[in-house]
């Protein structure tokens, strides 16, 4: 298999920041806000962008159309219940792709939908049918989809493919499933729904899973995944994007057409605008992602960083971070020091070392700037103990 290379699988992602993730609880963001994100997730290379929900308000009416209009390279898709009113309203927005969904497990048709499975069926079939005679892509999900009864499931969706749906996608709203499972539910759903189409997941994080259980699906022969930056999402969020993408790519080896060089800008973005910061150990965008403090590491790292590093941090546009602490060897002083333009001799970088282990001892997190002056302050001690002799 080579990487990149034809023949090598493609693997499609639709983002869902803008839809999903603004559900997270206390998140409200501004049409412009909005747009500045979408115009982000194109340059990112997203091959979908979720941009919201247009039958919710006035305002999101007014960023889905804004968005539809600008974004020229990545396809625009608004969310919809399968009732003519949401979709009148998509078809209003000016989008070209509509994300239809109806909910598919005992549990949500009794409480939630008050349906029986056939009226189910027959406002899923009657909502694909409605959209697709205006023109539009269809992606169909069934919601809970990982809670529903099986051969229901696959009703739905052969119902749905034989309506006109261009994909599907398995919802596990609320973060049941785990990768074995995953992978067995994509398998039985491709082998039993016939037809064109596309499959793809779209995986809550509740246990912690979502990008395991993504991850699974598409090595189990899903062609797309749902995700959002930073795994943004209502609850415990959905799966992170960058993540998933970066695993597709790095370790499985499938195309994609993510950009990976610019998830860095889009992470920062989402993580203000969203006004959620990202965790330091957050893999991939995390600010410890790939910093380094352990003499151990560093030395592995500065003679070869794949030692300790899975792929190089420029990959995904972010940085290697030589950090200094108790825990620093000299291979990371003199790292540090040559970084200053100070060429390193052995008793500077003992002298420095020894600070910075007692400053570390002491709970002081070191700066570069704390380095800086440890650094100066010891080479003058050098220099004037030399002036003595
Ligand atoms: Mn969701």
């Amino acid at each position: 298999m080579t990487p990149g290379g034809t023949g090598v699988r493609y693997i499609r992602f639709l983002d869902t920041t803008l839809r999903d993730g603004e559900q997270t609880p206390g998140v409200a963001l501004k049409p412009e806000e909005k747009l500045l994100i979408a115009m982000k997730l194109e340059d990112l290379g997203v091959d979908s962008i979720e941009a919201g929900y247009p039958a919710v308000s006035e305002g999101e009416f007014k960023a889905v159309r804004m968005i539809s209009r600008e974004v020229t390279d990545s396809e625009v898709i608004v969310l919809s219940r399968s009732v003519r009113h949401d979709i009148d309203r998509a078809i209003d927005a000016d989008v070209k792709a509509i994300h239809l969904f109806i909910a598919t497990s005992d549990i949500h048709m009794k409480y939630k939908l008050r349906m029986n499975r056939e009226q189910v069926i027959e406002s899923a079939v009657s909502a694909v049918e409605y959209a697709k005679s205006h023109g539009l892509t269809v992606e169909f999900s069934a919601e809970d989809a990982t809670r529903s009864d099986l051969e229901f499931l696959v009703k739905v969706f052969q119902s749905v493919v034989d309506a006109g749906a261009d994909r599907l996608d398995i919802a596990d709203t609320v973060g049941v499933m785990w990768p074995s499972r995953m992978a067995q539910l994509i398998k039985l759903i491709k082998g039993r729904v016939k037809g064109n189409y596309l499959l793809s997941v779209h995986c809550h994080d509740d246990f912690g899973m979502a990008v395991a259980n993504s991850v699974a699906a598409v090595e189990a022969g899903a062609d797309q995944v749902h995700g959002t930056i930073n795994g943004v999402g209502e609850r415990a969020g959905n799966a992170a994007l960058e993540e998933v993408a970066s695993a597709v790519r790095f370790l499985l080896g499938y195309r994609t057409r993510i950009r990976f060089e610019r998830i860095k800008d889009v992470s920062e973005a989402v993580s203000k605008l969203f006004n959620i910061p990202v965790p330091p150990n957050k893999a991939i965008v995390g600010a410890n992602a790939f910093s380094h403090e352990s003499g151990i590491h560093v030395h592995g790292i500065l003679s070869n960083p794949l030692t300790y590093e899975p792929i190089d941090p420029s990959m995904v546009g972010m940085n290697r971070r030589i950090v200094l602490g108790k825990h620093s060897g000299r291979h990371s002083v003199e790292y540090a020091l040559k970084m200053l333009g100070i060429e390193p001799n052995d008793e500077v970088v003992s002298r420095v070392l020894r600070r910075i282990k007692e400053l570390g001892d002491s709970g002081v997190n070191i700066t570069w700037e704390d380095f800086k002056r440890i650094a100066l302050t010891e080479i003058k001690g050098e220099v004037s103990e030399d002036s003595r002799n």
